[in-house]
């Protein structure tokens, strides 16, 4: 018997072992994630305009005449902008293949560090349920008995449950149970012995506990909500910036200089002296190479090794 309660301690005492270690890796790979993610700053350092007359590849242009794009904000002063670099407003820079300035990272997130960024929006929630997974049954637990300790309070019911207005107010009849519970954990509170040690706090029901709990988990619900999003556009070749810009439904210019031979409607097109201009549809992707390569094109590169992609057009390579 005595044996057999030993092999049990060391049974438990492994997994304890197994699961800080791997809440550890998960939680420093998070954190370098967005370290990473933080410090990058890829900028367009080498301004110097080429020549159009002697451009070999196709480009985005600004003009019927084939002009390159240039940028005028913040401090660009009428540089060259190269294609898929946008300019971002809150750093004030141009960025190649930009794809959104994200505000809980304070920098703007590109193709160069789509990997990354992906991978930290997949691992957060992934984190969060495995960080949470000893306590969710207590923490659920102590949800339905603060929500029950609402309804029959009679506080409670004064100010909320029966107040009209909890059928419109923070959230209509979706945040009704969710505040009404919260005011359970108060109603609780009043009859609760004082905390001994600062472990024992999860296992009494917490106002505090309960909303750090909620907004993880609202975090992590943005957090794959986005990781879908992004990864779709990956698939489809796009940016967020890209796919917000077919949105205005503004034709794209095409420049494609002369021996480049495309099919294309003669219609929607202008001759220029070193090749032509043509006129596409505002919801072409001009790079969408398929999705398994636009997959691979973002996903090749070294994790935490900065990669500048040469943006070939789709339609020169197929
Ligand atoms: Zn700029
Ligand atoms: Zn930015």
């Amino acid at each position: 018997m005595k044996h057999h309660s030993i092999t049990w301690y060391l049974c438990v005492a492994e997994v304890g072992v197994i699961y800080a270690t791997s809440i550890t890796v998960l939680i420093t790979l998070l954190l370098a994630l967005y370290v990473y993610l933080c410090g990058i700053s890829p900028s367009i350092n080498q301004r110097s305009t080429p020549d159009r007359d002697t451009m070999s590849d196709l480009y985005e242009c600004g003009d019927h005449q084939g002009s390159l794009m240039v940028c005028s904000k913040g401090g660009c002063f009428q540089s060259w902008k190269p294609p898929r670099a946008h300019h971002c407003s809150t750093c004030g820079v141009c960025r190649p293949n930009y794809d959104h300035h994200c505000p809980w990272l304070g920098n703007c997130v590109t193709l160069d560090g789509m990997k990354e960024f992906l991978l930290l929006l997949y691992l957060s929630p992934c984190v969060l349920f495995v960080g949470a997974a000893p306590v969710i049954r207590t923490l659920a637990r102590h949800a339905i008995s603060a929500y029950h300790a609402s309804r029959s309070d009679v506080w409670a019911k004064e100010i909320w449950w029966d107040w009209l207005g909890s059928w419109f107010f923070f959230g209509g009849p979706i945040g009704r149970p969710i505040f009404g519970t919260l005011l359970g954990y108060s109603v609780l509170q009043v009859t609760q012995e004082p905390l001994g040690l600062p472990g024992q706090a999860i296992e009494q029901p917490l106002l505090s506990i309960a909303i750090v709990a909620g907004i993880a988990l609202l975090m992590s619900v943005f957090s794959l909500t986005l990781a879908i999003v992004t990864t779709r556009n990956i698939l489809r070749g796009q940016t967020t910036v890209e796919a917000l810009k077919s949105q205005s439904r503004r034709d794209i210019l095409l420049f494609v200089p002369q021996g480049i031979f495309l099919e294309e409607p003669s219609s929607n097109l202008s001759m220029v002296p070193s090749g032509r201009v043509l006129r596409l549809s505002y919801d072409t992707r001009l790079y969408d190479l398929g999705w398994r390569r636009n997959w691979q094109t973002v996903m090749q590169k070294p994790l935490f090794a900065p990669l500048f992609p040469n943006s070939r057009l789709a339609s020169t390579q197929s």
